[in-house]
């Protein structure tokens, strides 16, 4: 941190995904989109498509490196969390991933992978009890299912093992 900083500074995990720590970024330092964008000199629409990865607009590498100095992570970090470009467009989660460190990981993003790549688990892509979809990870803050409440982390129990009935591929749009 330097000594003219007038952010509080939040860590980014790795693994986590750029839109879950955009989101942790702005409430820690109760910045709005709008602050941000003035601060780095872009549209106010750039800073919520980069917490929005269906959207499909990633911050460039000049972006990356202006929002590098403001977050304090380094630029080549920001860029590894990144949605990544062959998308899965619905929000999926490992919870014993989650259960070790509660961030949203680019990885689980991947279209075409419905596995994790830390656990031989199916991801899952929406509460396993009411079936509710998970929200855009920026949104991730209460650490729970909107509608029943179910913990994040206490959803391993409902995860399959890759072994067991695959399901068929959604999503995973171009
Ligand atoms: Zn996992
Ligand atoms: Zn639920």
């Amino acid at each position: 941190m330097h000594a003219e900083s007038w952010v509080y500074p939040v860590n980014a995990h790795s693994g986590e995904s750029l839109g879950h720590f955009l989101g942790r970024f702005r409430r820690a330092n109760e910045l709005s989109h709008k602050a941000i964008a003035d601060h780095l000199g872009v549209q106010v629409a750039w800073v919520q498509a980069w917490e929005t990865p269906s959207r499909r607009r990633n911050p460039t590498e000049l972006q990356c490196i202006a929002l590098s100095k403001l977050v304090e992570v380094d630029a080549k970090q920001l860029a590894k969390m990144v949605p990544p470009p062959r998308l899965h467009l619905q929000t999926r989660l490992c919870a014993v991933c989650y259960a070790e460190t509660p961030v949203h990981r680019t990885a689980w993003q991947r279209a075409g992978k419905s596995v994790c790549d830390r656990h031989p688990l199916r991801l899952l892509s929406a509460c396993p009890v009411c079936k509710t979809d998970f929200r855009t990870p920026a949104l991730w803050d209460d650490e729970r299912c909107e509608q029943c409440g179910l913990a994040f982390s206490q959803m391993h129990s409902y995860q399959l093992s890759s072994e067991q009935s695959p399901e068929p591929e959604l999503g995973g749009g171009q």
